[in-house]
């Protein structure tokens, strides 16, 4: 169940494997957390996951298999840091290399890496020192680490950046987990060559679109899971819309926090239930403003920027079309920003962000075109993003068994259950692979009817 990445994969893998699939999905539309939209202004925006890198080989291999092509993320020109005192600083390539903290934040990423290198990605808990620094959040162990409150708060917002949570919720141990299954800090954090490397022209989702596709009438949406029943033989899958699925075996696919949202009889085994409850999803919004054109490009602007301090906006993107026939900035608000910001009333919330527009590149930035926001936590069965994260002892305590182990005859997929870019589309499309293989191998050879 579930029409994301994840879903859609396991269902293309045991449908060409000759096995009877049908996909159960809450939403009235496939691709989950990757959401695109046309809008008025005739420009298709990313409101979910959108970045490809070259080293996310399964997504890379099925955009190309369903020749949807790439383009690379827009990032010519100076980007800036707006520091918490309202201080600028213009800087090119990857990331700052000077500033306030910088020494000390290159210290601790590359010490982050050293100890990432060590982390065993299929068995996680057989890592050195799992324990210890699962005990920890990543507040505890940077705060051990230094002093320097620049490079604390370059840090933080790093933390902020990738997992849409706050340094004091996360488990250190799940910060060296993800840095290993993405390749590395910088694969992480950087555009060329890295994680956002490009974007999908036709939208981040056109893959799943042809996906769903491929999977015609299997694919059943606007019936949301409420509840699956295990017998000794089968498993019974109840939904909203009031279908009873038999089947005998079932992938789930959805978030662990959304997955206390469905009723199990029999009830989850303690390791499963115990690892959803410290997996939380993170905290984030999208929002585009459109503009008539990318006028920063003009003024040698690139539109990628960071922010510091109370303002809502992190860090801000170029998203414009490849052709460059609209003008595109996606601001990201995330974490406690996300929970302050999306509690003020629609016209406050819109000039926030649109004052940390023109902060960025002028003030024409105030007066878009179109502006929309995605607010995650607020997203029907999605509940929040980019993914879920590890809460501190959540691994220790629950990590071997309660991860991506089968429960009975219910299996576990989705981004989350990843070692390889885990909480990315690639990580969600192996997950789909995994969980393909082992309900393969629980149900042995398949018969094929003749025709
Ligand atoms: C704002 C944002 C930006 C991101 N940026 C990137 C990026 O640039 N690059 C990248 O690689 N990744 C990015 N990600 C992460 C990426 O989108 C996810 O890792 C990936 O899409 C997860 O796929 P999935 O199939 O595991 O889960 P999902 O996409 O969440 O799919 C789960 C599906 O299950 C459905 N569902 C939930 N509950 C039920 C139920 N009870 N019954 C039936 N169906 C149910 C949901 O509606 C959903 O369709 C981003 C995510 C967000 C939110």
């Amino acid at each position: 169940m579930g029409a994301g990445y994840a879903g859609l994969t396991t269902a293309r893998r045991l449908a060409d494997a000759g096995i009877d699939v049908v996909v159960l999905e809450a939403a009235d539309r496939v691709g989950g957390r990757v959401f695109s939209q046309v809008r008025a202004s005739g420009v298709r925006l990313d409101h979910g996951g959108q970045w490809i890198g070259p080293t996310q080989r399964r997504f890379q291999a099925l955009a190309a298999e369903f020749d949807c092509p790439t383009f690379p993320t827009w990032e010519t020109g100076r980007h800036v840091e707006i520091r918490a005192d309202g201080t600028r600083a213009d800087y090119t390539g990857g990331a700052p290399e000077s500033g306030p903290g910088i020494a000390e934040y290159e210290r601790i990423t590359a010490l982050l890496d050293t100890l990432a290198r060590t982390v065993d990605l299929e068995r996680p808990w057989e890592t050195p020192r799992f324990a210890e620094f699962d005990a920890l959040s990543a507040e505890e162990f940077l705060r051990t680490e230094t002093d320097d409150k620049d490079a604390l708060q370059r840090l933080a917002l790093a933390v902020q950046g990738v997992w849409c949570a706050e340094p004091r919720e996360i488990s250190f141990f799940h910060v060296l987990f993800y840095l290993a299954s993405g390749g590395g800090y910088e694969q992480l954090m950087e555009t060329s060559g890295c994680a956002q490397d490009s974007r999908l022209g036709d939208g981040a989702d056109a893959v799943a679109r042809a996906l769903a596709r491929s999977l015609g009438a299997r694919i059943r949406l606007g019936e949301p899971v409420l509840s699956i029943r295990q017998t000794q033989t089968e498993v019974h899958v109840h939904t909203g819309g009031g279908t009873v699925v038999h089947a005998a075996r079932a992938v789930v696919t959805v978030p662990p926090a959304a997955v206390e949202r469905i009723a199990f009889d029999p009830p989850l085994p303690p390791a499963r239930l115990g690892w959803v409850r410290h997996a939380p999803m993170g905290r984030v919004a999208k929002v585009h403003a459109v503009y008539e054109e990318p006028f920063w490009r003009d003024a040698g602007r690139s539109g990628i920027a960071t922010l510091y301090g109370e303002r809502p906006v992190g860090v801000v993107f170029d998203n414009s079309p490849q052709d460059a026939s609209r003008g595109v900035l996606v601001a990201f608000v995330y974490g406690d920003r996300v929970d302050r910001w999306a509690a003020a009333p629609d016209a406050e919330r819109r000039r926030a962000v649109l004052t940390c527009l023109s902060e960025v590149v002028g003030e024409r930035a105030g007066e878009p075109i179109d502006y929309v926001e995605q607010i995650w936590p607020r997203t029907g069965w999605t509940i929040g993003g980019y993914e879920c994260f590890l809460t501190p002892g959540g691994w220790t305590s629950h990590g071997r068994d309660g991860w991506r182990s089968p429960s009975g005859r219910v299996h576990w997929a989705g981004t989350e259950t990843a070692s390889v870019w885990n909480g990315y589309i690639d990580g969600a499309i192996s997950s789909g692979e995994r969980a393909a293989r082992e309900v393969a191998a629980a149900l042995g050879p398949v018969v094929r009817q003749p025709g």
